[in-house]
C-alpha cells in the first residue's frame, strides 16, 4: 500500500518557522501517514540555522510529546539533519539524514547554501575560480558519507547547484558536473544510502526541478538506487511541496516505488 511520508522538515528549534506540533497538524491536514523531523545538527561555529547542542534534550522531548499527542492519526519520528561538518556524531536518533551545506572546514564562509555571493567569493578565494576543483571538493564530501553507517538518507545532494537557474553559478546541468556527480552516486549506492527528492528549492523559486535535478535522477534510476520523496519544509504549508509532480516525474523515469521509513528500517511504497 502507498504510505506517504515526509522525513526532511525543519521547526523553531532551527530555521522553521513553526513548531514541531503544529508541523504535525499540517501533515495530518494534507493526509500525510508519517512525519519525521530532521533539526539542523549542531554546527561548531556562531551561526542562525543550526540547533545548538544544549537545545537537543528539549528538542527530543517535544518532539515524543508530538508522537504521544498524534498517536493513531500520524506516526512520528525523531531524525536529524546532519551536516558532515557538525560538532556532534549523529547518534540515537531514529533516522539521519546526511548534508553537506559547506565545503569543510565548517565556518560559515565555506557555505554554499547561503547566498550567491557567498558561493561566488568561496570559488574564488579557496578554488582560485576553478569550478572544477570546487565541483570535486563538493562531491567529494558527499562520496564519504558512503562510509558513514549512521547516514541513513543522502540530503539535497546537489545543493552546489542551487543558484544554477538565477545566478549561472554551477549549472545544474554541466556535462563535468554531471559527471563527477553520477561518480560520487555509486559509492552512496552500494553503501545502500537512500537518495531524497527534495523539492525544498522549488518550494523557494530558486529551482524548477528538484535535488538531485533530472539528469542525475536518470542516472540514479540506472544505477538501481532508491529514493525518498522530502521537501526539506521550514513551513508548515510545504510539507507536501511538489509531491505529485514528484511521483509523475519519478514514474516517468522508471522509478516504481519510493522507500519510506517504518520505525526500524526502509521500506517500499508503490508510486
Ligand atoms: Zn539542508
Ligand atoms: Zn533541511
Amino acid at each position: 500500500m502507498k504510505h506517504r511520508q515526509n522525513l526532511h522538515t525543519h521547526t523553531t528549534f532551527d530555521d522553521g518557522r513553526a513548531s514541531p506540533m503544529d508541523m504535525a497538524r499540517a501533515a495530518v491536514d494534507v493526509g500525510l501517514e508519517s512525519l519525521g523531523f530532521s533539526a539542523h545538527s549542531p554546527m561548531p561555529y556562531e551561526n542562525d540555522w543550526a540547533i545548538t547542542e544544549d537545545r537537543l534534550p528539549a528538542y527530543r522531548q517535544e518532539i515524543a510529546r508530538v508522537r504521544e499527542e498524534f498517536q493513531g492519526r500520524l506516526t512520528v519520528y525523531e531524525g536529524l539533519e546532519w551536516d558532515a561538518c557538525s560538532s556532534i556524531e549523529p547518534t540515537g536518533f531514529d533516522y539521519v539524514i546526511g548534508s553537506l551545506h559547506l565545503i569543510a572546514p565548517g565556518q560559515e564562509e565555506s557555505s554554499i547554501d547561503y547566498t550567491p555571493n557567498i558561493t561566488r567569493h568561496l570559488l574564488y578565494s579557496r578554488f582560485g575560480g576553478d569550478e572544477r576543483a570546487m565541483i570535486q571538493a563538493y562531491f567529494g564530501q558527499y562520496a564519504a558519507l558512503a562510509a558513514n553507517h549512521h547516514v541513513d538518507v543522502v540530503g539535497h545532494f546537489d545543493l552546489l547547484t542551487k543558484f544554477s537557474e538565477h545566478h549561472n553559478l554551477f549549472p545544474a546541468h554541466d556535462p563535468y558536473l554531471l559527471q563527477y556527480a553520477s561518480e560520487a552516486m555509486e559509492p552512496l549506492i552500494r553503501a545502500e544510502k537512500i537518495f531524497e527528492v527534495n523539492t525544498g528549492a522549488m518550494s523557494r523559486g530558486l529551482r524548477s526541478e528538484p535535488y538531485p535535478s533530472v539528469p542525475l535522477l536518470h542516472r540514479l534510476y540506472e544505477l538501481r538506487g532508491r529514493v525518498t520523496l522530502s521537501s526539506d519544509a521550514h513551513g508548515p504549508e510545504l510539507i507536501t511541496h511538489s509531491f505529485d509532480a514528484m511521483e509523475e516525474l519519478l514514474r516517468t523515469i522508471g522509478f516504481r516505488e519510493t522507500w519510506v521509513f517504518d520505525g526500524s528500517a526502509f521500506v517500499p511504497s508503490p508510486l
